[in-house]
């Protein structure tokens, strides 16, 4: 039996801001990376990467935004290796209280030969001084080795042991391809904690894809070999096929750690909520049995199953929905609950707020309340979403109405208001009720984004469900997402567009 006290510490380093939010389809504006920084500070991650600075002016902007915000943890900025990315980071990086200037260069031979055009001696040259020159500015230097599990491990030893010189306190060794098998990865980890010189003055990081679905597993496997460093994203989302998931890592060492003594010091219960937002600013969904946060994790059909969880709980479940920040307590919530009723349940959902929040999020539930009789949840969790990632509004929604039928086409009519007070008004005849109102609002706009996504759902059961939509536009190679809950679904479609529109006129306007 392991007391506390012997439990190996494992490093959280959430990179959901940078490798998730540069996955297709995962991109967040910056209230939305905001609200997400703060769920990862409350959540308990050791370290967030916010971003790559000298990607783009909007990533510099929004790196900077979260450092400037974040206090309960350290904020990464990565970095390739080279002195105007390291700049860039270090500018980005400036309001942080613990900040950390992450270099990245590969040391696989296709990288080194066919991206890089240099030999493995000038890869070394480089990743040495920029590390050199990283430690200028910031003590907390990490330095990785792009795709080093196709590298020769004996020139990854020698690459870190020269960087941990330099001064890096973390050297990382991702699979950046998914190309890994656990027991394979775990050997190779051990191999460079061996044989790495310095290694002690370091701590071994490892940053794993999914391309084979083992990004979890060979993460684990090399925590199990020595690693003192994962890094993960929430729900796995990333390049291609994703990253290792926060979630899983996180439940797999606090669940065994009989086998591991390993833990991290992660709050649990707020996974919940954090895979929910998350899932909600992107607009990508989680799948129905994904471990951990998916609808079905701690769903039971079968009739000898639900028989067994009834009579014992552990019968079928290794933990509980509540461990991971799913409320037990199903309280109903109506027209007649008050602010502190409200407030509990907030809490409850992982959802607190500050006090000016709560006062606007409040009002809104009571407007909702008159309308339903009952406010579940999901309903709370989307009043929420719609006071804490919204965007200053340009247009706002005064009225609309739309006649559609099997005979004839559709026609919608919406009037607008515009932040400087005028309204406008249009009529657009289209091939069903959606498609004319938005080619309303486009009139109205005087803008024609591609319409990528259109997707409808009933947040809650019954007939007196919320509607929730979830809507992506593109312009000029550029997207923005946006999402309306109402308990009409033509209504919830035209706040989701108008959010988009909203959120692209923010953006452009900047
Ligand atoms: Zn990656």
């Amino acid at each position: 039996m392991t007391t506390n006290n012997e439990l190996r510490r494992i490093t959280v380093f959430d990179t959901t801001l940078r490798d998730g939010e540069q996955a297709p389809g995962c991109s967040m504006n910056l209230p939305e990376k905001i609200e997400v920084a703060k769920r990862l500070e409350r959540l308990g991650v050791d370290i967030m990467e916010a971003g790559f600075p000298a990607s783009s002016p909007g990533d510099l902007e929004s790196v900077k935004a979260i450092a400037e915000i974040v206090k309960g943890c350290a904020v990464a900025g990565l970095c390739r290796c080279l002195e105007k990315d390291i700049d860039a980071a270090r500018e980005a990086l400036a309001p942080a209280v613990s900040p950390r200037l992450h270099v990245f260069l590969a040391t696989s031979p296709v990288h080194m030969e066919f991206k890089l055009k240099m030999t493995p001696e000038q890869v070394l040259e480089q990743a040495v001084a920029s590390v050199k020159y990283a430690k200028k500015f910031c003590a907390d230097v990490e330095f990785s080795a792009e795709d080093a599990f196709r590298s020769d491990p004996d020139f990854v030893c020698k690459v870190f042991g020269a960087a941990i010189t330099a001064g890096a306190l973390t050297v990382n060794f991702p699979d950046t391809v998914g190309y890994a098998m656990p027991a394979e990865f775990g050997e190779r980890i051990r191999y460079i904690k061996e044989h790495t010189p310095g290694m002690e003055k370091a701590k071994l990081s490892v940053h794993c894809h999914n391309d084979l679905g083992l990004a979890v597993a060979n993460s684990i496997a090399a925590v199990a070999n020595g690693a003192d460093q994962v890094e993960c994203t929430i729900n796995g989302i990333g390049e291609r096929a994703g990253n290792a998931s926060l979630e899983e890592l996180v439940m797999g060492l606090r669940l065994r750690q009989d086998y591991f003594s390993a833990d991290t010091k992660v709050d649990s219960t707020q996974i919940y909520a954090v895979s929910r937002l998350v899932s909600q600013v992107t607009g990508v969904k989680v799948q129905p049995n994904k471990a951990i946060v998916g609808d079905n994790a701690f769903a039971h059909e079968a009739g000898i199953h639900q028989h067994g969880v009834l009579a014992k709980r552990e019968t079928y479940e290794i933990m509980t929905p509540e461990s991971i920040g799913i409320p037990k307590n199903r309280m109903v919530l109506g027209k007649h609950s008050g602010r502190h009723a409200f407030e509990e349940r907030l809490k409850d959902l992982g959802l607190a707020v500050d006090a000016e929040t709560l006062g606007t999020i409040f009002a809104s539930f009571k407007e909702l309340a008159d309308k339903k009789k009952i406010v579940s949840d999901r309903d709370i969790e989307a009043l929420v979403m719609d006071t804490t990632v919204s965007v200053p509004e340009t247009w706002k929604l005064d009225h609309w109405a739309v006649n559609t039928g099997s005979a004839l086409g559709a026609s919608g009519v919406i009037r607008l208001q515009h932040k400087d007070g005028r309204h406008e008004k249009l009529v657009s005849m289209g091939d069903g009720p959606i498609d004319s109102i938005f080619k309303a609002i486009n009139q109205i706009v005087g803008k024609e984004p591609e319409l990528e996504l259109y997707e409808i759902g009933a947040i809650t059961g019954g007939s007196s469900s919320q509607g929730e939509t979830m809507v992506k536009i593109a312009m000029n190679g550029r997207r923005w997402n946006g999402r309306g809950v109402s308990t009409d679904v033509v209504e919830s479609s035209i706040k989701a567009y108008l959010s988009a529109i909203n959120a692209m006129e923010w953006d452009l306007g900047k």
